[in-house]
């Protein structure tokens, strides 16, 4: 497997909220946090971190990974919700998180807030995950499209957050990747940014060369504005 990643506080905003971890041998996640100040940069980095830390302390071979997954963003949401009630300067703060576990072709993943997810296989990109948003429900009810989406005045209202509130849902789940597949976990900062075509063809194009392709991705989505973070962990399927 080859792993590229890659953040970029982009063009508008003054501080990179965005956080992201590749954990050898096989744990990759993304979070972007929210708050005033200093607090969404906190939110991420400890929500990267708390997950990061509970699978390493009780991962097993035989263990069941996507509740592992679980657990540990249940952890990660716990001791967020905490800071924010005993921090003035944290108050309100909270955090997607995007993770993968991997496990030879399978890609366990757990997931809460927008975002993403997708596999790249012979059967194009697809989104993995489902985002919690305003939007996303305005889109999967047929309100609006997923191009209206990009620049609807609530796309960042988040449904779901972690560490905004002392009881949280995780999603979860899994999916089979074989060789020559890409698995893409970003943030908003690029999917805001570019269309899924475009992000499907700068993969494509350079599948030789993801470190070229994670940099195309982040130049491409601050050519179209980058008026957000933007952080992508490219993962490529080698085989044997
Ligand atoms: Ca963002």
């Amino acid at each position: 497997m080859l792993v590229f990643a890659k953040s970029d506080i982009g063009l508008i905003r003054q501080t990179n909220e965005d956080s992201y971890a590749c954990i050898l041998p096989g744990l990759f996640l993304v979070a972007d946090g929210m708050g005033g100040h200093v607090a969404g940069e906190v939110a991420s980095s400890l929500a990267v971190k708390a997950v990061s830390d509970y699978i390493q302390n009780h991962f097993t071979d035989g263990c069941n990974r996507e509740a592992l997954l679980e657990q540990a963003i249940l952890e990660a949401n716990e001791l967020i919700f905490q800071m924010s009630k005993s921090r003035d300067d944290c108050a309100g703060m909270g955090t997607t998180i995007s993770s993968v576990l991997l496990d030879g072709d399978t890609v366990y993943w757990g997931h809460v807030g927008d975002s993403r997810i997708y596999i790249l296989s012979t059967d194009g990109l697809q989104q993995v995950t489902s985002d919690h948003s305003l939007v996303w429900e305005l889109v999967q009810s047929g309100n609006i499209t997923k191009e209206e989406a990009h620049s609807h005045p609530q796309r960042n209202m988040l449904t779901r957050a972690v560490g905004t509130s002392s009881q949280i849902k995780v999603d979860t789940g899994s999916t089979v990747w074989r060789q020559g597949d890409f698995i893409l976990l970003c943030t908003d900062g690029l999917t805001n940014m570019l269309d899924e075509g475009k992000i499907e063809r700068i993969i494509s194009e350079d599948r030789y060369d993801g470190e070229k392709a994670v940099t195309t991705l982040i130049t491409a989505a601050n050519q179209a504005g980058g008026h957000d973070n933007i952080t992508a962990i490219l993962l490529q399927n080698e085989g044997i």
